[in-house]
């Protein structure tokens, strides 16, 4: 039986920058040693999480992201379409569940949703989780009350990303601000909603505003249930996928991408660690390294929302080749969180 170091095991919510730069700095074997360590603390090392993301809503969206083809400001060519019929979007749901897909994740490119939107979004949700899958939405900015409507109608997740560390984030969107990311998080960890939160890296920032993107969540009163870490999808069209194009120096080397998926995995010890767009370049070695250094979820298809991935043939194929399998237990924190709910409804424990 393999001894679990202590460290390993402790969940922390007052990591310093200096703490999280520390790791950065180590030598690369012994940071994935570490974060292997942790991974096997509290999940299964050969099971990933398999989840399925459509866009409900494409394109048209005020904000001005400079990664994103769906922003209005872009010049991308992505149409902008209306909200889908819940019909549809129940279709779509059911393919995926098909597929062996355990959770069931819908984008809107919206700045937040309006109220008039909201009972079609109750009911989608409503009747993905009829179908037995879990929900997970990303709509933009929550009020309070949006968030408490969400939750009512048996809403599993909501993302929403801080995107990056607080320092760089007005050179990636000017049309909101860190703050009103921090707020809607935490409405919805008011609510009783778990948190998907988590950014994209290879933006043109430091090592240092990787550091801060890090501590962001790492030090937030709870961890978010699910962190998902994206490797920039250049897209023409947009500030930063022009960025890139024109400085293709600029891209995110493979070893950086591991290293900042490792210290997330050390920092939020309990929280999946989602392996999203930008896997679709990536190699099956690259792809191994990110499992080793604990990522334990990735979207499955051909498409995130408007971005290409890496699909589900290729997907099975790379699962067959590591001995991975798709998940079967349960993730951490949501187990904790139903035990104390069972057990006592005020006792939620901190950490
Ligand atoms: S990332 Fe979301 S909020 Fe930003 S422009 Fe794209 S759809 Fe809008």
């Amino acid at each position: 039986m393999s001894m679990t170091p202590p460290e390993a095991a402790i969940i922390r919510t007052d990591w310093t920058r200096e703490e999280i730069a520390a790791l950065f700095d180590l030598p690369l074997t012994e940071l994935l040693f570490r974060a292997a360590q942790t991974h096997r603390a509290h999940h299964a090392a050969d099971e990933v999480q398999l989840c399925t993301l459509l866009s409900i809503k494409t394109g048209g969206c005020p904000e001005d992201c400079g990664y994103c083809s769906q922003s209005a400001h872009a010049d991308s060519g992505v149409e902008a379409t209306k909200l889908m019929d819940v019909r549809a979007v129940l279709q779509s749901a059911a393919q995926a569940k098909d597929a062996g897909s355990q959770r069931f994740c819908m984008g809107a490119a919206w700045r937040n949703p309006k109220d008039r939107d909201m009972p079609k979004i109750v009911e989608i949700v409503q009747g993905v989780r009829a179908m037995g899958m879990e929900t997970c939405m990303t709509l933009g900015m929550l009020s309070p009350e949006q968030a408490e409507q969400l939750a009512e109608a048996g809403l599993d997740y909501y993302n929403h990303n801080v995107d990056t560390g607080p320092e760089y984030y007005d050179r990636v969107i000017t049309t909101r601000n860190y703050q009103d990311r921090l707020d809607t998080l935490a409405h919805v960890r008011n609510s009783g909603i778990n948190v998907c939160s988590g950014g994209i890296v290879g933006m043109g920032e430091t090592r240092a505003d990787r550091v801060g993107f890090v501590h962001t969540l790492a030090t937030l009163e709870r961890h978010p249930e699910s962190v998902p870490v994206n490797a920039l999808v250049p897209v023409k069209g947009t500030p930063l996928g022009d960025m890139l194009a024109d400085t293709p120096m600029a891209k995110i080397d493979d070893i950086e991408f591991v290293r900042t998926v490792a210290v997330a995995r050390i920092c939020m010890p309990k929280s999946m660690v989602r392996l999203s767009a930008g896997r679709e370049s990536m190699s099956d070695a690259t792809q191994a390294l990110c499992f080793m250094a604990g990522a334990n979820s990735i979207f499955t298809g051909d498409k995130l929302l408007t971005a290409p991935n890496a699909g589900d043939d290729s997907d099975a194929a790379l699962f067959a080749r590591l001995g991975l399998k798709p998940m079967e237990s349960e993730e951490p924190m949501r187990a904790e969180k139903a035990c104390a709910g069972a057990c006592a409804p005020e006792s939620i424990p901190a950490e």
